[in-house]
């Protein structure tokens, strides 16, 4: 199996540095960049799996580069914040980002952290007997979910989600018409229930929601339970 990208982008050099030095220890193929153009630069030329981003950056806003990058391609985001108040603003505008941690960190969580987001994918890559990939897609009334091609179509045509949506959305329809809470959905969709950040959720859901919509989605529908967390049902 090929090993898994991550673009580390970060002015800071001791920073940069280190983000790489761990993550090439664990064993990803990483490359840099020290600015937000060397960043979308990388990302067209290859684009990796996963992309730790640092809000601050030299010559571009972090948030910009990454709904640049959100509007260029499906790989996960980890953004890097300066400080932790910054994590509640930056859900707020809905940059995109599958995840944040706040400097300083610990490297070991870093590692952790990109090994969460990337076992989707790794999953994917195991190959299934035909019969077992037949079952990998849901259908619940005009929505399809095909966890093997990781594609959502309503009434057949493709919705453009990122992973994460994909992951909120599979996690519903794996057990239609049950109340999932937020924290099941934080503990399945990103693996940990790091910072036990709810709104993350919260906001994906949202961008999901509005994707499907726009797709033409009647049924089933994403319903908020309040205070609780949500559930796919037929409207
Ligand atoms: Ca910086």
């Amino acid at each position: 199996m090929a090993e898994q990208s991550v673009l580390v982008v970060e002015d800071t050099d001791e920073i940069r540095e280190l983000v790489t030095t761990v993550l090439r220890r664990a064993g990803f193929d990483v490359r840099e960049a020290s600015s937000g153009a060397a960043c979308l630069e990388e990302v067209r030329r290859d684009a990796p799996d996963l992309i730790v981003l640092d809000l601050g950056l030299p010559d571009a806003d972090g948030t910009e580069v990454c709904r640049q990058i959100r509007a260029e391609t499906q790989c996960y985001v980890l953004m890097l914040t300066a400080r932790a108040e910054e994590v509640d603003l930056l859900i707020g505008l809905a940059v995109g980002a599958d995840g944040y941690m706040a400097k300083p960190f610990s490297p070991r969580e870093l590692v952790a952290r990109v090994q969460a987001m990337l076992r989707f994918p790794r999953q994917v890559q195991v190959a299934q007997p035909a019969a077992q990939a037949a079952e990998s897609v849901r259908r619940l009334a005009e929505l399809e979910v095909d966890e093997e091609s990781r594609e959502v179509r309503v009434d057949g045509a493709v919705v453009d989600l990122t992973r994460t949506e994909f992951d909120l959305l599979a996690a519903l329809a794996s057990r239609p018409g049950r109340v999932l809470q937020r924290e099941t959905l934080l503990r399945e969709v990103w693996q940990t229930d790091w910072e036990g950040n709810l709104r993350l959720v919260e906001a994906h859901m949202s961008n999901l929601r509005r994707k499907l919509v726009a797709a033409g989605l009647n049924s089933p529908e994403i319903r908020t339970v309040r205070g609780v967390g949500y559930r796919l049902v037929a409207a």
